[in-house]
């Protein structure tokens, strides 16, 4: 985060950083620990914006196909806006049976 600054609610307390779920996006938000008062900054607006838009674009249904010999699924072209581009390297790491990670890496 940039430079902090307080920020303090209607009731008295002083809004803290936390990690909050919306739409089942988690994202940061500024929350009082007095009356659970949750806010969003500009930056964690901009933040949660981009993150639902990243969400509609990626969480959907997709196939398996065969590209040569071996099995690959496509990846919707708007994702280069999130830094995917042909020839970046990706980091796979199962997380159960039948669900697993892709990570770009640098
Ligand atoms: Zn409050």
């Amino acid at each position: 985060m940039a430079k902090e600054r307080k920020i303090m609610c209607d009731c008295g307390g002083i809004l803290i950083e936390r990690k909050m779920k919306f739409e089942e996006i988690e994202t940061e938000a500024m929350v009082c620990p007095k009356c659970n008062f949750v806010t969003l900054t500009k930056e964690q607006a901009d933040k949660y914006v981009k993150l639902k838009q990243l969400h509609k674009l990626i969480d959907t249904e997709r196939k398996i196909i065969r590209i040569g010999n071996s099995m690959g699924f496509t990846l919707p072209d708007g994702l280069q806006e999130f830094g995917a581009e042909v020839g970046r390297k990706v980091k796979i790491k199962a997380l159960s049976q039948k669900s697993f990670k892709v990570e770009l890496i640098s």
